[in-house]
């Protein structure tokens, strides 16, 4: 299991704010994936003068820098966000809403391949998969 990361230095350049929004992110440890509101909340019982938008802003910032993975599930209305570095699928059960993690990525060749058939460059790939989970079978 992937260690906590809130001992890893903040990157420079970071505002407070924007670290604190980092650390809440990061503190939530692999298979945990927050959308903006529950993020808010935990970013309010931290520093409770934080506004919204404060927040928001943080995290397009955090993941236009590549420390933060924000996830657009098919199927779902809101985004959530989770550590960025550990590219992997996603599984959500349309029955309870709990989104998993699946320890898989597309491999390159096979991205390669679709790439020269289709003629496209490939930048980035989503894979998610969507049915039932273990409790709601
Ligand atoms: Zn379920
Ligand atoms: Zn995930």
């Amino acid at each position: 299991m992937a260690a906590v990361m809130h001992a890893s230095p903040a990157p420079g350049g970071l505002s407070k704010n924007h670290r604190l929004v980092l650390e809440i992110v990061q503190e939530q440890g692999p298979g945990r994936h927050l959308a903006m509101s529950e993020l808010f909340a935990l970013a309010r019982t931290r520093r409770p003068s934080i506004g919204f938008t404060t927040v928001y802003r943080a995290l397009a910032r955090l993941r236009d820098r590549g420390l933060v993975a924000e996830i657009a599930i098919p199927g779902t209305e809101r985004a959530y966000y989770e550590a960025a570095g550990h590219p992997h699928a996603h599984f959500r059960c349309t029955a309870c809403g709990r989104i998993d993690d699946v320890n898989y990525v597309i491999p390159d060749a096979l991205a390669a391949q679709l790439a020269e058939a289709h003629g496209f460059a490939v930048e980035r790939s989503d894979l998610s998969l969507h049915g039932r989970c273990a409790d709601c079978r």
